[in-house]
């Protein structure tokens, strides 16, 4: 079976005012879908793949066949970072972590404010395209990177907890060069619930 694009948890205009409905719109029908598009298209040559999950395949990218590994790289991982993404968002108001999640950002970061800033950080110094994350290392231990492009912490060895899109195309509409504006604001849409989750 081909992959699939996960249905939105909200709806388009769910996540106004921090991101407007235009650019979720153009962001989930045109780029996220195109990039799944080509994925499905790249494994229809070897098909055993779509018997995989997306996680698997981009844990284990050096047992795509050479032929379509970048593809698979480049849309496997555009389709499953925008999955992530869409998915730890939610209209305004939910609440913020708690518990060992929280216990263990403040043993990380020293407070979850202080996370919040790496992780704008981190975003505004993404040069180009990318993504800035919260994931957990080999050891367990909470982190916060980037990505470049559609590369997938799954390929170097994370596993991703939170993520947050800094291509021109997720805040351009609105935010124009104003990356840091849009990082700012996108705290209030944070779905932490999936957060906790993931990380249990
Ligand atoms: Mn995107």
């Amino acid at each position: 079976m081909p992959f699939e694009l996960p249905k939105l948890n909200y709806p388009i205009e769910g996540l106004e005012p921090y991101i407007d409905g235009k650019t979720v719109e153009i962001h989930y029908t045109k780029h996220h879908a195109t990039y799944l598009a080509n994925c499905n298209k790249a494994l229809e040559s070897h098909p055993q793949f779509f018997e995989k999950t997306m996680e698997w395949i981009l844990s284990n990218l050096e047992q795509i066949p050479q032929d379509i590994r970048t593809i698979v790289k480049n849309n496997g991982g555009g389709y499953y970072n925008h999955n992530l993404y869409w998915e730890n968002m939610a209209p305004a108001g939910t609440k913020e972590p708690s518990g060992k999640l929280l216990q263990n950002i403040e043993t990380s970061f020293g407070s979850l404010a202080n996370l919040k800033i790496e992780m704008e950080k981190t975003g505004l110094a993404r040069l180009g395209s990318g993504y800035s994350w919260l994931s957990t290392d080999k050891d367990g231990k909470l982190v916060v990177h980037s990505t470049l492009n559609q590369d997938c912490p799954l390929s170097e060895g994370f596993k991703p907890l939170l993520v947050v899109d800094v291509w021109e195309h997720a805040y351009y509409l609105k935010y124009q060069n104003r990356r840091a504006e849009y990082l700012t604001n996108w705290w209030n849409i944070v779905n932490w619930q999936v957060v906790q989750e993931r990380y249990s």
